[in-house]
């Protein structure tokens, strides 16, 4: 049942054209807290290769959204698919399948993610942080993955810095290493979730710039959460409007940002100018 069904819709997906094909899927995603129902029935496709920032008011279910593709949380009901591949489990004629655990980690190696908080080992240098996943998850040779780990850790402005330890850098430059550390696994998608909010605001230019590098130079599938409307107006192929549990808006940025056909983000908006 499991094989037919995930046969089914990765045809479906596959149907796509080439400069079009779907890398993440959600469809009728319903995610209930106890009795909160946070996202109600959310439908959003995104491209291969597509930047894409999710904007909404505080507890609007963005957050969610992005730790339901890193398997962090799970859906109440609905489908997900990412790459091809269904992720979670879906109902079909009412019934329930949830996929192996194997069958996760292996959609979950396409998927990188950076946090809030940066939460590097902190035992380890800053080299080590980034070399640990690719040697002891993708078994790669240690000297592959040091050549991989600094050529990264220059990417994000760190060369320098690698032989110290996280605490002896700043916030920004530890967030930077938890880029680069999510960036040498090579996903396909990269999930950022507000990566500036705990950084003193000095600090958060440097990490948007960063993004917008990686952004600008890459053609790597990338989802924004984030309440930095000048940063999302210059990086985003989309802007996605959630509300409420629901895409409410969505476009060009200058499209949604400068033009907002609803009440809701035209007040949401407001917060901002
Ligand atoms: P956003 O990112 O838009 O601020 P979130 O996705 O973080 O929103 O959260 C949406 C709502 O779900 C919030 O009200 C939050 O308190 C609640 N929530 C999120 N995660 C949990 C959880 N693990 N347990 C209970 N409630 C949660």
């Amino acid at each position: 049942m499991m094989v037919a069904m995930q046969d089914a819709i990765y045809e479906e997906v596959n149907e796509m054209p080439a400069p079009d094909r779907l890398i993440v899927r959600y469809r009728g995603i319903r995610k209930s807290f106890s009795d909160f129902e946070v996202l109600k029935g959310l439908d959003l496709d995104i491209k291969q290769g597509e930047k894409i920032t999710i904007i909404g008011p505080s507890g609007s279910g963005k957050t969610t959204i992005i730790r339901m593709l890193m398997t962090l949380e799970e859906p109440t009901s609905g489908t997900i698919i990412v790459d091809g591949e269904p992720l979670w489990h879906q109902e079909v004629k009412g019934e329930l399948i949830i996929a192996s655990e194997k069958h996760l980690r292996k959609v979950r190696g396409k998927i990188g993610m950076v946090f809030q908080q940066y939460n590097l080992f902190p035992h380890m240098t800053i080299l080590k942080n980034v070399t640990e996943a690719p040697v002891h998850v993708l078994g790669m040779p240690k000297q592959e993955a040091k050549e991989r780990a600094l050529a990264m850790l220059e990417k994000v402005g760190l060369k320098d810095q690698v032989h110290k330890y996280p605490i002896q850098l700043s916030g920004g430059q530890q967030q930077r290493v938890a880029i680069a550390r999510a960036l040498v696994m090579e996903p396909k998608v990269m999930l950022f979730d507000e990566v500036t909010s705990a950084l003193d605001p000095e600090l958060v230019g440097e990490v948007l710039n960063v993004i917008k590098d990686i952004a600008h130079t890459t053609n790597m599938t990338m989802i924004l959460v984030t309440h930095e409307m000048d940063f999302a107006r210059e990086i985003s192929d989309r802007v996605v409007f959630i509300d409420k549990g629901k895409v409410v808006e969505q476009g060009p940025p200058e499209q949604v940002l400068e033009n907002p056909k609803t009440e809701r983000l035209n007040t949401f908006l407001k917060r901002f100018r």
